[in-house]
């Protein structure tokens, strides 16, 4: 466990305003009591335009060759109406809507029915039921740790299909890709509105919900920390995980066939594509019981921006290098093809080695050795909603002495990878490392005002200590 309770809590030692009133302990540290007016205006903007990005990036593959630009101007010069893109939209289809049900209600059985069997035979492994953080109530949940069992049983399906049955062409996401838009915003909004009601009326644990009194906060950023249905049905796991990053890779498999399919090959950006970003969504799954430790799980509270993020803006935005590349099939110079491999596989070896590092460092309360030295660390104290004291370490050595989240910077490097595969032709495929690099650095800035929260003059000596966030000596 990463950190550790004091043994006798003592009245004495909390704070006078913590020992009856919970939400100013909670005010220490998890999401925001008071709305600002930046805030605000940030959240009515995404509530808005979230989803008409979206659509506006789908709509111009599909219209436009993947031009960002030309609707624009087609719009602006008066060549086209708003009315004549919409009319060429496809609608939500039948068709899809069975596809989309399936596939939920599938994941939703490979989750909630079939207990981990990985972790039994594969070394190294950690799956079946685990533990999450403290959260700021002093809850420590249990979950049902399967999503690696899930994408191997739903990919060797995929390939069966593909191989052998032919039930449905690998090409179906694809072929149904707006439509299945549709689907997923029904999902994405549906979920979200439930677990503000579920907030509001049936809480799974009260004492971790939050309230700002602001409708439009309090929907987007969630209510209840970590609301679930019986007792394994975990929203932000199952939303996070599952229709989302098990879909990424199959996503990305149905463009390569839609590749095969119109041009008689598959490129080798294609190819790079698939791969980067499946080691991505595997390493994913095989660290799943460490991703119960990180910020969406330990600190984010579920409301639209995972519920709708999961359902639509990941499977939809993440995958636009594939998307690109089935209207503009890029076949690189082998040097280059090599150089965006190398960068990719740097990246994630960055990303991999700096998230183990804590890991391991947390998981063993320091007793380990990084980089074959035992661990500098910082040590730190923070409360509980109850007023009990826990303890915990900032490690200060390996890749967390370079900078406090060099594991962004790697992910970073691996998003730009899968950028460059697609050429300079069109800004489109850079969308993710644009978005990827706002949401780390705005994530860099949120973690860092919680964690201040949350260990107040510790966080200090630990930036201190390490005085960069994403590159040693510039940032
Ligand atoms: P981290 O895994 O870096 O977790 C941050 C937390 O770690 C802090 O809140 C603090 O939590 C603890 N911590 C901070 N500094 C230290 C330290 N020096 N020693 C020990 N513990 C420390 O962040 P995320 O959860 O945001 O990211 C996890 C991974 O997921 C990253 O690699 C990121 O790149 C990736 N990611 C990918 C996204 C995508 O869309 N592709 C989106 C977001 C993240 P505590 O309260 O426990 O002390």
């Amino acid at each position: 466990m990463a950190a550790h309770q004091e043994k006798k809590p003592s009245e004495e030692r909390r704070p006078k305003s913590t020992q009856n009133d919970t939400r100013t302990s909670q005010v220490q540290w998890g999401r925001a009591w008071e709305v600002d007016w930046f805030s605000l205006a940030s959240i009515l903007f995404l509530l808005m335009f979230a989803p008409l990005i979206v659509y506006y990036f789908i709509m111009s593959c599909d219209q436009y060759q993947c031009s960002l630009t030309d609707p624009l101007i087609d719009l602006l010069t008066g060549n086209k109406h708003l009315s004549d893109i919409w009319n060429k939209t496809p609608p939500l289809t039948y068709r899809a809507a069975g596809i989309y049900t399936l596939w939920v209600a599938f994941q939703v059985v490979l989750y909630v029915f079939v207990p981990d069997f990985c972790h039994k035979f594969l070394p190294g492994y950690v799956g079946g039921v685990q533990e999450g953080a403290v959260t700021p109530a002093g809850v420590v949940n249990k979950y049902e740790i399967n999503g690696l069992q899930a994408w191997l049983i739903t990919h060797a399906l995929w390939f069966a299909n593909a191989y052998y049955f032919h039930w449905f062409s690998p090409t179906i996401i694809f072929d149904n890709w707006i439509p299945l838009l549709w689907c997923a915003n029904i999902l994405g909004y549906a979920v979200s509105t439930f677990a503000m009601i579920k907030g509001y009326f049936f809480p799974t644990n009260a004492k971790d919900c939050k309230f700002t009194g602001n409708f439009f906060y309090d929907y987007m950023m969630g209510i209840e920390f970590n609301p679930r249905i019986g007792k394994w049905f975990d929203f932000k796991l199952f939303f996070n995980g599952r229709p989302g990053i098990v879909a990424w890779t199959l996503i990305n498999l149905s463009y390569a066939a839609k590749q095969q399919e119109l041009y008689g090959q598959v490129t080798n950006s294609m190819i790079l594509v698939n791969v980067l970003q499946g080691i991505y969504v595997v390493d994913f799954f095989w660290n799943e019981a460490w991703y119960l430790k990180t910020i969406d799980i330990c600190h984010d509270h579920f409301g639209w921006y995972l519920g709708w993020g999961d359902c639509v803006w990941l499977p939809y935005l993440y995958t636009l290098q594939g998307l690109y590349l089935v209207y503009h099939p890029v076949q690189l110079g082998t040097a280059n093809a090599i150089g965006i491999l190398i960068l990719g596989l740097i990246g994630y070896y960055i990303f991999r080695t700096t998230n183990h590092q804590k890991d391991l460092f947390r998981r063993t309360n320091g007793n380990c050795r990084i980089w074959g030295k035992k661990p500098e660390y910082i040590e730190c104290s923070y409360m509980s909603v109850d007023g009990t004291k826990y303890y915990s370490k900032l490690m200060t050595s390996g890749f967390w002495g370079w900078a406090r989240h060099f594991n962004y910077t790697g992910d970073l490097m691996g998003s730009l990878a899968y950028c460059l595969t697609c050429g300079f032709e069109h800004i489109l495929p850079y969308f993710y490392i644009v978005y990827m690099t706002i949401l780390l650095t705005h994530r860099c800035v949120r973690d860092e005002h919680r964690c201040f929260g949350k260990y107040g003059k510790d966080w200090k000596r630990y930036t201190a200590a390490v005085p960069y966030r994403l590159l040693p000596g510039i940032f």
